[in-house]
């Protein structure tokens, strides 16, 4: 299918998106996607909706998750492809970070509240799917329904960014580990966004380089907050280290103006993934 197009990166109720596994791809299908990866934060919880829609509608789905690492207080997604979701190390690393998850929005709710901004656990849960993973967007969804803040995106810069006093980190395992992980349970482990210019620091090229002998397969180069210096920078090291060039939109449903199939990934590398996986299938789509 050389024409095909393929987004390989949207998060759903299962994290901090805004639809469910089956409306993404039902989603997908309407703006025109042959494959979809559903890869949301630190959980495979919507694979198995996600699955029955996909094949129901005849779009084709890479299993994912994306994992949050963090190295020296910078923080790292990686995407992992095709993991085998009963693998226990895999597993108890990521619930390790959804418990301290839990934690961590505690604190960040406690500390808001002792400032006088008036939010409660109970409304941040409101905005979140069964079993999600939890996040800062749940978090600014339940400031702007108290009507704290507009929307999204003005919680975030005025009240939840990185350098904010509210701001706690939670646990998240190292990058290289995550990498070594996501390989020995059958996925293929991707680099996400490792330029982002919107947030936080572009990450080092000696940590990136660390990734690549730990086993990491690919790199995302294609993907909005990629300036083109970014998207530069990341061809170039996936030239120089043979890393598999991926795109994609990064869907949050409405949390973010960010919308399926903005960036997508060529056939090629597609292959390449599936070829290298031994977790879970590929879905492949509907001729
Ligand atoms: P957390 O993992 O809980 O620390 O929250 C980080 C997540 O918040 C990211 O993965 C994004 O999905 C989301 N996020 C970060 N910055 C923004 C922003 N400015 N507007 C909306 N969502 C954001
Ligand atoms: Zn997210
Ligand atoms: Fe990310
Ligand atoms: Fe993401």
């Amino acid at each position: 299918m050389p024409s095909s197009r393929i987004d390989l990166h949207a998060h759903s109720v299962a994290s901090d998106g805004t639809d469910t596994p089956a409306e993404v791809v039902y989603a997908a299908r309407a703006a025109g996607l042959d494959v979809l990866a559903l890869t949301d934060h630190d959980t495979t919880r919507g694979w198995v909706a996600a699955e029955e829609a996909a094949r129901h509608t005849g779009l084709g789905l890479v299993r994912g998750l994306e994992m949050s690492c963090q190295r020296g207080g910078r923080s790292v997604h990686l995407l992992g492809y095709l993991i085998d979701p009963t693998d226990e190390t895999l597993l108890g690393e990521i619930e390790h970070a959804r418990t301290s998850r839990q934690t961590r929005m505690h604190r960040m709710v406690d500390a808001l509240a002792a400032d006088g901004i008036p939010i409660t656990m109970a409304q941040v849960s409101a905005h979140l799917g069964p079993d999600a993973t939890l996040g800062r967007p749940h978090l600014a969804d339940a400031l702007v329904a108290a009507r704290v803040v507009p929307d999204r995106a003005t919680a975030f810069a005025d009240l939840l960014h990185n350098e904010s006093p509210y701001y706690v980190s939670h646990y998240a395992v190292d990058p290289a580990r995550a990498v070594r992980l996501v390989r020995a349970a059958g996925g293929v482990p991707v680099l996400a966004h490792p330029f982002t210019v919107t947030r936080g620091r572009a990450l080092p090229t000696d940590l990136i380089e660390e990734l690549v002998d730990a086993g990491l397969a690919g790199i995302e180069v294609h993907h909005r907050d990629h300036d083109r210096d970014g998207v530069r920078r990341a061809l170039h090291l996936a030239l120089a280290h043979d890393l598999i060039v991926t795109g994609s939109s990064d869907y949050h449903g409405a949390g973010k103006p960010n919308r399926l199939g903005e960036h997508t990934t060529p056939p090629a590398s597609l292959a390449r993934i599936v070829e290298r996986a031994g977790g879970v299938e590929y879905i492949a789509p509907a001729p």
